[in-house]
């Protein structure tokens, strides 16, 4: 039986070493003005301050907290590529050339993030998607959703192969499923801390600056406001919490996650999603497994802005962990943290007033699509260049 005292809210990625070396920026204070303000310092907002500063623009960077101190820093490190939207559902809100598209982009964005952080942040190590949880199944329930997702898992397979994704069927130790060699891993902390600390001249960065009002051509904190004519907010969770009138476009939800001590070396080979991808894990080079999920089977009590995990998703993590390892596991670190949901998985990237465009809704897949839609929010206001079709700029409130 694993302990349920862990490291409270603390992510186990919180133990690199690149964080007590974190000098960090002062909050605003005063009045300033710039070309550009960017709301969040997560892995989307850090990419619009780069795209503005590289096109010589003078951006003030704001977060509540420190750099990606929410899901950001806070996630499971997978750098899938495509997003949450699924090449083979019949309901997608977009067409399959525009999935691919996103695909494509995705992929380009994780070569990049790869290209310039090098391997110790980034590893190139694709990924598995499998049906069930390793083990016997627990029950007759969870043996025919089982099979329901393997079915799901082969139509995907295909889809991806289509696209021309050398996509592979799996079936051993872990389970069944396919393997995708597009996909990567990386550490959240180093890689938001690297791009932090590398950003062009012409970026200035302030933490523990909380916005409390947007309104066109400023920016306002409790200590300082910032005047400038391009705004971007790149919040995942909690966006509507800033941004009421985009409330019935996004839900926010918390999803939970562990760490664990190191466990039998290379248990898991690369990242691995389990059940439809409501778990997924990946155990780092040190061997420790971080492995998050659970979410839907405690839907409504995860419908919530609170961000603290809770013991019944936390023991389901426990118990996941244990079959994902193939042994007992020793939890170090319990934490949670807010995601931004759409109905149709589609993200969002939506003027909300002159000059100021908002993104987010990445449906607990952001890593790649976050900096994407962020980018979008830059072309659109900088040069008037309308966002891709498959993010969403408008929309029908949810139902
Ligand atoms: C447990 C967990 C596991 C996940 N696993 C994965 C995964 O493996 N792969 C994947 O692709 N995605 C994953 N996600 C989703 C992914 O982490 C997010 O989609 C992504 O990090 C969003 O980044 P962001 O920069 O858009 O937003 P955020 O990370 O939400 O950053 C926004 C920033 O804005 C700040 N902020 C909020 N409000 C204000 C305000 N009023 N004023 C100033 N600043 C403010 C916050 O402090 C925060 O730092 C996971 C999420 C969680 C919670």
């Amino acid at each position: 039986m694993t302990q349920l005292v862990a490291d409270l809210n603390r992510p186990g990625w919180d133990d690199d070493p690149a964080l007590p070396e974190w000098r960090g920026f002062g909050p605003l204070v005063g009045r300033v003005t710039a070309d550009a303000c960017v709301i969040g310092l997560g892995g989307s907002g850090l990419a619009a301050i780069e795209d503005l500063a590289d096109r010589g623009l003078s951006v003030i960077g704001l977060d509540a907290g420190r750099v990606a101190a929410a899901a950001a820093g806070r996630n499971g490190g997978f750098l899938s590529c495509g997003g949450a939207m699924s090449l083979s559902s019949p309901d997608a809100p977009v067409s399959l050339d525009l999935r691919a598209e996103l695909y494509r982009e995705t992929l380009a964005e994780q070569r990049r993030l790869a290209d310039r952080l090098g391997p110790g942040v980034v590893r190139q190590v694709g990924s598995l998607s499998l049906a069930g949880l390793p083990g016997e199944p627990i029950d007759d329930n969870e043996e025919q959703a089982a099979r329901v997702q393997l079915v799901e898992l082969k139509a995907e397979q295909e889809a991806l192969a289509s696209i021309g994704v050398a996509v592979e069927a799996y079936d051993g130790r872990l389970g069944q499923g396919f393997f995708n060699p597009d996909d990567a891993l990386m550490n959240p902390v180093r890689r938001a801390f690297g791009l932090a600390s590398t950003l062009p001249s012409g970026a200035q960065l302030h933490e523990h600056s909380p916005v409390t009002t947007v309104e066109a051509g400023l920016v306002t904190t409790p200590r300082g406001s910032v005047r400038a004519d391009l705004i971007i907010v790149a919040i995942d969770g909690k966006l509507e919490l800033l941004l009421p009138q985009l409330a019935p476009m996004v839900r926010t939800m918390r999803l939970q996650m562990v760490a664990t001590r190191p466990i039998a070396a290379d248990r898991l080979p690369c990242g691995v999603d389990f059940r439809a991808g409501y778990e997924w894990a990946q155990q780092d080079p040190s061997g420790r497994l971080f492995i998050g999920g659970g979410r839907d089977h405690f839907l409504e009590d995860e419908t919530t802005y609170e961000d603290d995990p809770t013991p019944q998703v936390q023991r389901w993590i426990d118990s996941a962990a244990a079959r994902v390892a193939g042994e007992p596991v020793s939890v170090t670190h319990r934490w949670a943290a807010s995601v931004g949901y759409t109905e149709d998985r589609r993200a969002l990237c939506v003027p909300v007033d002159e000059g100021v465009v908002a993104c987010g809704g990445y449906s607990g897949s952001g890593n790649l699509v976050g900096p994407i839609a962020a980018r979008a929010a830059v072309g659109l206001l900088v040069d008037n260049v309308a966002p891709p079709g498959y993010l969403r700029t408008s929309g029908s409130p949810l139902g």
